[in-house]
């Protein structure tokens, strides 16, 4: 049976750490500053805004929330943004994606001011981020960088398997394991054998937005699981792109959903905004 990663745990220790790194800081007179956008009211997103605003609250930061209408034009949240971009106590913008769909999401990432984009989604970031010198690392792919290190999981020379290509998730997931030496496999919807590919992976990480997808013949026994999906099942409870139950018992390490990957998230958010306080 597999050990499990307990990401909660591990996300309330970067946060503490975090915590302490700001209470060092508001002795040079620095307090990081977070401001979220949110257009419309869809639900998913309101409950990730909102435990935005409580994670800065716990660590000491400052958090603005802009809540703007559905119907805001695309010259109105452009504005804000430029705004925000030159407001000194604000040192990181976040805009919860998706926008509504008159809204041009790229347009609003290519907006934010670089040295402020914490979720490190601007062409300038994830450039950087390719050549490995960056400031800030995509939030939810870091975080799993994070988990396998607490694991103790070496992955310099390991064959890992990255399921989805986003550029949220996918493709700069591969790029960190890459960074660590790992030799990567990045799978989607047209490539052919999956099932034989993943099976031979040391380390598999699903990002596919399908409930319950890797099944226990995907996985070769020992492998590391690494669950980013947050789907419904059939009952409507909250379930990763893993089969857990089926998975678990072969891997060597795997994480639940909920309490693996999302916890880590938020945290690796609260990282990016306070290493964006030191730059400002
Ligand atoms: P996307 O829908 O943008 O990407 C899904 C990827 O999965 C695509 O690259 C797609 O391939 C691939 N895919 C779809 N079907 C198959 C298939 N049958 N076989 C192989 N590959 C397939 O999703 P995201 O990357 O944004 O998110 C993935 C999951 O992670 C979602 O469940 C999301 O909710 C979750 N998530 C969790 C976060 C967290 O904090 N834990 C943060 C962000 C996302 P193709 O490119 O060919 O279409």
């Amino acid at each position: 049976m597999a050990t499990i990663i307990n990401g909660k745990e591990v996300a309330a220790k970067v946060r503490e750490e975090v915590r302490q790194e700001c209470v060092r800081l508001g002795e040079m007179g620095i307090t990081p500053g977070l401001a979220v956008i949110i257009v419309g009211d869809d639900p998913a997103s309101r409950v990730y805004v909102n435990n935005k605003k409580k994670a800065c609250e716990e660590v000491g930061f400052i958090s603005e929330e802009y809540a703007l209408p559905a119907e805001t034009t695309q010259e109105e949240l452009l504005a804000l943004i430029d705004r925000l971009n030159s407001k000194p106590d604000i040192d990181g913008i976040l805009c919860q994606l998706p926008l509504p769909k008159h809204l041009d999401e790229k347009a609003v990432i290519h907006a934010i001011d670089p040295s402020k984009d914490v979720d490190a989604f601007h062409p300038s970031n994830v450039g950087k981020i390719m050549i490995g010198d960056y400031d800030f690392l995509p939030c939810t792919p870091a975080g799993v960088m994070e988990l396998i290190h607490s694991a103790g999981i070496e992955v310099s020379g390991k064959n890992c398997v990255v399921i989805g290509r986003s550029n949220i998730v996918g493709k700069p997931m591969a790029m960190l394991l890459l960074h660590e030496n790992a030799t990567v496999t990045i799978c989607h919807s047209r490539t052919r054998n999956l099932k034989e590919i993943c099976a031979a992976a040391d380390i598999l990480v699903a990002a596919v937005g399908k409930p319950k997808f890797v099944t226990a013949d995907m996985v070769k026994d020992g492998a590391v699981v690494l669950d980013v999906g947050i789907n419904r099942d059939e009952n409507g409870k909250l379930c990763g792109d893993v089969d857990f139950d089926a998975v678990a018992p072969k891997a060597s390490f795997i994480t639940p959903v909920p309490g693996g990957v999302g916890p880590m998230t938020i945290a690796m958010l609260m990282k990016n905004t306070l290493k964006a306080a030191t730059l400002h």
